[in-house]
């Protein structure tokens, strides 16, 4: 069987970050791409690394159909959803998928984005056919692909996503901290997401639930915001030291780790430094796998 195929288009956490510093690991905030084989794209988030996606996409002389998931709607992972051009060319069809919010559906959160105050062209004005589906936890089917979705520990609605087809699968947690305090020394607890009975399922395994969801998996894209002196100062603020990355993918025995969600602050070497730390940690554990920061535009394919 094909490949699945796996590009980056936008690696950076919290703000876009151009300039010489982040070149070679690139400054466009969060948007994956994931190719199944004969089936319409996937596309993980809208950060600014959707408007090079959407670049090439407009270049097809076919419609074009894809079902875009987004994990939250913090701006790192929505503002580029109005640059994407594709969605404003007629005959092209795309699904957004993501969580209501208390009280504000999907529908309203993205329109809302694009009132007249913010943008000036209103989604409905948009030109292709641009569907809304609320997703909750739990598993979809579609068109042949597995979708899981899990809340994760970052303040809001936030989602971690399971992929799965043809026995492979691609697990995308892009904003995400620890359950448990054992990653630091401070004062401040990690809090554990408290939202309402819906969630109560994950609020009560924590971790474990973690494990289980990103267990066995070909390739675990996860947050690796933080140095373990970082996040002394962050807890709270729902992004994980490398450590923890690590040590969740030894845990679920995943079998190949990309470190995504690159923190503004960090330059190219900075990176390069988080990698190196976070490879001797995998040898500490003796767990030989692939591990490697997120780069933009670069392609893996399980
Ligand atoms: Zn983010």
């Amino acid at each position: 069987m094909d490949p699945i195929k796996i590009k980056f288009w936008g690696v950076r956490g919290s703000i876009p970050t151009p300039g010489p510093r982040t070149l070679r690991y690139g400054g466009n905030t969060s948007c994956v791409e994931i190719t199944f084989p004969g089936i319409p794209r996937f596309i993980v988030d809208a950060g600014s690394g959707i408007r090079e996606l959407g670049k090439e996409l407009l270049a097809s002389p076919n419609p074009e159909k894809g079902h875009i998931f987004l994990s939250h709607f913090h701006w790192d992972h929505i503002q580029g959803l109005p640059f994407f051009k594709p969605a404003f060319k007629p005959g092209n069809h795309f699904i957004i998928y993501g969580s209501d919010e208390p009280n504000v559906d999907l529908t309203k959160i993205i329109s809302m984005q694009m009132d007249p105050i913010y943008f000036p062209v209103a989604i409905q004005d948009m030109g292709a056919k641009v569907e809304f589906q609320s997703i909750q936890e739990g598993t979809i089917d579609i068109d042949g692909v597995e979708v899981q979705s899990r809340y994760m520990n970052h303040p809001g609605y936030t989602f971690g996503f399971r992929f799965s087809h043809g026995g492979k699968s691609v697990v995308y947690i892009s904003d995400n901290e620890p359950f448990r305090q054992e990653y630091t020394q401070s004062e401040v607890q990690p809090k554990t997401v408290t939202l309402e009975d819906r969630f109560e399922s994950f609020v009560d395994n924590k971790e474990e639930a973690l494990i289980e969801f990103i267990a066995g998996a070909d390739l675990l894209i996860h947050d690796t915001q933080y140095f373990p002196e970082e996040y002394e100062q962050r807890v709270t603020w729902g992004h994980s030291p490398y450590t923890y990355t690590v040590d969740i993918a030894v845990k679920g025995q995943v079998k190949q780790l990309i470190l995504f969600h690159h923190d503004p602050d960090h330059d190219d070497a900075t990176v390069d430094k988080m990698v190196d730390l976070s490879r001797e940690r995998l040898r500490k554990h003796n767990y030989a796998i692939p591990c490697n920061p997120a780069q933009e535009g670069a392609v893996i394919e399980i």
